[in-house]
This record gives structure tokens, C-alpha cells and sequence, in this order.
């Protein structure tokens, strides 16, 4: 019997929104199917008061691709946003990464000599075994001071664990730059779409059939008969059934509130490091629009971590320790004999940025030869 589709694409993320305009753009006959009621995946906006709201967390895109610049930016216009988060510790207020200027804010240094003998003592003075834990690693590179202002606390109520347990990942493995450049994207091109990303995923998936509130695990016979090849962008875990084991995720909550006023806290991203405050992050959405933003309004989202129970809750932030790596490596050897596509941040268990993501989505197309090499 004739499908009536080519491709069954399980969810309209990012991932799943580039493969289905590449396809249908090359002739293919596509349906997407979306667990959610709403198209996007984690790059959702939606306008409140003339603002534009990252639902799923303030989304930059950073890339050095030339093609994925390009190709996103044929879909809306992008502005020339460029990313100086800070961080607020018992109201004194930090620049981030950390870099020549947050030494200045923590030690009172002016200078990279002065900035980088300071470091070196308090590392000294601690003199722990690097790769223990996320503390012994942080102590054994940045030095106390920085750690505890800026890192400690953070990490502890991102991951609700003491940081002596958390792997050393966590901490980064980016050095402190002696100098006063506050950038924390180093890529050529970055920015975000002053329209939002929904009607440029909306534009990706104009030429396909997309069906909302449709969960592909409960009824993945009936729609896998429906098209000749499978793209599936969820959970890697969840596809098989969590048969070897539950892969960990850190969640997220957001609260939103409309303000009067148009500036709140002067920035798009307030980072809070003390681990008292109980949320992480507080976003500002006009800041990351703000040339385009005229809103008399200002829309605020408080961060909140959450645990991750399963299905129920959203996966936001992969556990990339030793044992989520390696159960995901078992998942994904159990890919190689599946009649499906893996594609995107979820069934990947990758902490993708858009730009890999769109990366990925274009390797896969060239696969199937829906686009030149
Ligand atoms: C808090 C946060 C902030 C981020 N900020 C940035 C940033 O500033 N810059 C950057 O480059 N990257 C950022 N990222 C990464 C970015 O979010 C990802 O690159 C991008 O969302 C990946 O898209 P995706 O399609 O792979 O996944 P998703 O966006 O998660 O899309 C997957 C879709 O599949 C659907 N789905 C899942 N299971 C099923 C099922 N069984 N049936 C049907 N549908 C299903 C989901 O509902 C979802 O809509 C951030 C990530 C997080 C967590």
C-alpha cells in the first residue's frame, strides 16, 4: 500500500522544523506530529504586551557557520544582540564569564599581573586534587573567592546537591580571561529574531501537515504506517521505552510576570548566585529585543530548577555524568537497528545550541539527499 507520506517528522522543534522545510522544499510530503498544542520545542516565543517571551529560557543564537546564519536569518530578521549576562550575590552585581573585570569586582585588582597573582594564591592556599568534584575543580582553577561568589551557590540549587558531589563538568572548563572583554558567545555571528522564533519555525513548517497534541509513543504503529521514513527528535530514552534505564535530566520553571514600566532590571539575563535566593536566573525578554521592543510593559520570567521525574516533566538540561553518558552510549548503539531517524538535542542526549542543531538537521538532509553536499 502507498503511504501517503515520505516522512512522519515526531516533533516541531527546531530540529524537526529545519528537516521538514528541507524536505518539503525538495518535493517530500511530510507530517509533523507535536506532543505539545503549540509549535516551537524550547525555542517558543509569544507576544505579551508587545513583548516578545522566550517561553523554554532566553535563546541567543551563536554561530560560526556562514550556511546556518544564513539560512535562519532568510526566515526573519535577527538583530545584533550580543551576550553580557551578569550576576547578582547578596545584591552587589558581578560581570560574567568571569574575566579581568569580574576579578576587578571580586579582588579590587585593575590589572591582569595583579588579577592573575591573586588567583594563583587562593589556589595555592586550597591546594586540592583537581578532578573530585565540581568544588575541588572549581577551588583548583578559579581560587576560592570567585567560586564562592559566583559558582557555588548557583550550581548547588541548579543541581540541588552539595557541590563536593557534582561532577566537574559543571564548572566548566572555560578559563578565566584576563581581560575586560565581557562577551560570552565568542562566535562570528549572534543574535536574536526581533519577531521571535515562532513565525520563523512557523515559515519551516508552512508547506507540511502538522498535527498538535499528538504523542508519537502512544501510537507510533498506526503513525509509522502512515509515511515511508521516521524523524524522531524526542527523548532517546523514552523511543525505547526506558527499557535499560531512565536518562536524567535537570528541569526548569518559569514564572512570568507582566510589569509596569519598561525597565526592570537593566539587562536581558540577571544570573543569582546565592544559593538563599531561590531561583537561578531572571530574564528581562525586552532586553533581548531592544531596539525593537516599544511596549510600555516590561515581561519578567523568574528561573526556578526543578527536579526531573520522567515524562511528566520537561527535560531541559542533560546530567552528562558517567552514568548518563554511558547508558545514553547504550541507547544509542540500539539506534543502529531502528527503521527511524535520530535527530536533535533530545534523542541525541546532547546539549545542542541551536547552531549544531541546524547543523545536524542540514547532515541528516544531505543524507538523504535532500540537499547538496
Ligand atoms: C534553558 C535553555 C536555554 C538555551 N539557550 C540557548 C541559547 O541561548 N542559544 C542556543 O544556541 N541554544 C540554546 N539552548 C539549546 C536549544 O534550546 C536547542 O538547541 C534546541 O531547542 C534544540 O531543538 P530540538 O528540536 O532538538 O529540541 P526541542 O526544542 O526540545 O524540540 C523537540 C520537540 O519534540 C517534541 N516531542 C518530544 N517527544 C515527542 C513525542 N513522543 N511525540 C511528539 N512530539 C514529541 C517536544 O514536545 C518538542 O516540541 C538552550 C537550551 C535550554 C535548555
Amino acid at each position: 500500500m502507498d503511504k501517503q507520506f515520505d516522512y512522519l517528522i515526531v516533533g516541531a522543534g527546531l530540529f524537526g522544523a529545519v528537516f521538514t522545510d528541507l524536505a518539503t522544499a525538495a518535493g517530500k510530503k511530510v507530517l509533523v506530529v507535536e506532543k505539545r498544542n503549540a509549535i516551537g520545542g524550547n525555542l517558543r516565543t509569544e507576544e505579551r504586551e508587545g513583548v516578545q517571551v522566550h517561553l523554554y529560557g532566553p535563546h541567543i543564537l551563536h554561530t560560526s557557520d556562514a550556511a546556518v546564519w544564513n539560512y535562519l536569518n532568510s526566515f526573519g530578521r535577527f538583530n545584533r544582540f550580543t551576550y553580557h549576562p551578569v550576576a547578582n550575590f547578596k545584591g552587589k552585581i558581578y560581570h560574567l564569564p568571569i574575566s579581568l573585570q569580574t576579578c576587578y569586582e571580586v579582588f579590587g585588582t585593575a590589572n591582569p599581573a595583579d588579577a592573575k597573582r591573586q588567583v594563583a594564591r587562593e589556589i595555592a592556599e586550597e591546594n586540592v586534587v583537581k578532578d573530585v568534584s565540581a568544588e575541588s575543580h572549581a577551588l583548583a582553577t578559579i581560587g576560592r573567592s570567585i567560586y564562592k561568589t559566583l559558582v557555588k551557590g548557583y550550581i548547588e540549587k541548579e543541581w540541588n546537591r552539595d557541590a563536593t558531589t557534582l561532577p566537574t563538568y559543571l564548572v566548566g572548563q572555560r578559563p578565566i580571561s584576563y581581560s575586560f572583554d565581557t562577551t560570552e558567545f565568542t562566535e562570528e555571528y549572534q543574535g536574536v529574531p526581533v519577531d521571535g522564533y515562532t513565525p520563523i519555525l512557523e515559515k519551516m513548517l508552512s508547506r507540511a501537515e502538522v498535527r498538535l497534541g499528538v504523542d508519537f509513543l502512544k501510537d507510533r504503529q498506526e503513525l509509522s504506517a502512515l509515511a515511508d521514513k521516521v524523524v524522531y527528535t524526542g527523548p532517546l530514552d523514552q523511543y525505547f521505552d526506558c527499557k535499560l534505564g531512565m536518562l536524567e535530566y535537570r528541569s526548569l520553571v518559569y514564572k512570568t510576570k507582566v510589569m509596569d514600566g519598561t525597565n526592570y532590571q537593566g539587562t536581558a539575563v540577571m544570573y543569582y548566585t546565592d544559593r538563599a535566593v531561590p531561583y537561578t536566573r531572571v530574564i528581562e525578554h525586552r532586553f533581548l529585543t531592544p531596539d525593537s521592543c516599544n511596549s510600555p510593559k516590561t515581561v519578567v520570567s523568574f528561573e526556578y530548577p526543578k527536579e526531573y521525574r520522567g515524562p511528566q516533566d520537561e527535560p531541559y538540561y542533560p546530567i552528562q555524568d558517567n552514568r548518563n553518558t554511558q547508558l545514553a552510549q547504550k541507547y544509542l548503539k540500539l539506534v543502529a537497528d531502528e527503521p527511524v531517524l535520530f535527530g536533535g538535542r533530545l534523542a541525541t542526549f546532547a546539549n545542542l545550541s541551536m547552531g549544531e542543531c541546524v547543523s545536524q538537521a542540514f547532515t541528516m538532509a544531505q543524507s538523504e539527499g535532500l540537499i547538496q553536499k
